[in-house]
């Protein structure tokens, strides 16, 4: 089982449309939702999709005022928001994190690991310090956030749904995203062994793999081992391609709602129907 579904618009615009109607249903009422990295782009997305279908929300991010910004959102449309400060890098303050959300709020019934740092360059030049902190950022962040809040699920006996942000760049080929790629790749292999190794337990695991999304991460990616000139050129191609094709972060938080309701293992979301397409093709849907 590779990609199962390929998210290219059409649905996602039918439900913006139905939301912007009034016609969406609060179907996460009662449900308790964490998402790391909510403090910005798809994370900040992602929270104001779930409180608006009814969920209390746990926005997490190293960044608290961001996270208090999506929180203050979530608050003014009358949806239900906690803020955290936590840092998926640091080992033990996940633990307290995850301790904090089950003794504060309760085992939550979906958990979205989302943060992620986006860093370019070429490998030769990415050294330890830059691979330690992509790393621990893109992967073991998901795996923290995976080990503790599954670990919960399990023990509590009633499910739940662990959502975990990859990339397309988990299997396209990008001169200058070796290390982010890897990370990415890595996501989606976690991701993928341990919704069987979940199953039993009927705690389900989903891969989203983005395309191009206009979010701050494309303005904030480092890059290292290449002259500011280059890099600034690349920013601005990124941007320019982002600003013309990209789907907003909104496409992304659909779909993981989407993802969701219907337990899909492996999801692309892409403007790029043509690169779905040909994933689909190389990998067909089981
Ligand atoms: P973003 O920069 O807008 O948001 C990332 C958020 O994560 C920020 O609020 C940041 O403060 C937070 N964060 C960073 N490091 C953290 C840490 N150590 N602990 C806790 N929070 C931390 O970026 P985005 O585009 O919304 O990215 C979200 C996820 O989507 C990332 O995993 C990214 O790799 C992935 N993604 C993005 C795209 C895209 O084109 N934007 C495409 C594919 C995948």
């Amino acid at each position: 089982e590779f990609v199962d579904y390929v998210e290219s618009g059409e649905e996602t615009q039918e439900l913006t449309r139905a939301r912007a109607a009034g016609e969406a249903g609060k179907d996460f009422g009662g449900q308790l939702v964490v998402v790391t990295g909510a403090g910005s782009g798809i994370g900040s997305a992602t929270a104001q999709a779930f409180a608006k279908a009814g969920a209390r929300v746990v926005v997490a991010d190293i960044d608290e005022g961001a996270a208090k910004h999506t929180a203050d959102e979530i608050a003014a449309q009358g949806g239900d928001a906690q803020v955290y400060r936590v840092d998926v890098t640091d080992a033990d303050g996940m633990d307290r994190f995850a301790e904090y959300v089950r003794d504060t709020f309760g085992v939550p019934d979906v958990v979205v690991n989302n943060a992620g740092i986006g860093v370019g360059g070429p490998l030769l030049d990415t050294d330890e310090e830059v691979w330690g902190r992509i790393r621990s950022t893109n992967l073991d962040g998901v795996y923290r956030g995976c080990r503790l809040f599954g670990r919960q699920m399990v023990e509590r006996g009633e499910g739940g749904q662990l959502v975990n942000i990859a990339s397309m760049a988990a299997f396209t080929t990008s001169a200058g995203l070796s290390a982010y790629s890897a990370t990415k790749a890595a996501v989606l292999q976690l991701s993928e062994c341990l919704r069987v190794e979940l199953e039993p337990a009927g705690v389900g695991v989903t891969a989203i793999c983005p395309g191009v999304i206009n979010t701050p991460i494309v303005r904030n990616t480092q890059f290292v081992g290449v002259p500011p000139g280059v890099a600034d050129l690349v920013r601005r191609q990124a941007i320019r391609l982002f600003e013309r094709r990209g789907y907003p972060p909104e496409r992304v938080a659909d779909a993981i709602l989407r993802a969701v309701r219907n337990d899909r293992a492996v999801v692309v979301v892409s403007p790029e129907a043509r690169i779905g397409r040909t994933i689909a093709r190389i990998s067909p849907a089981t």
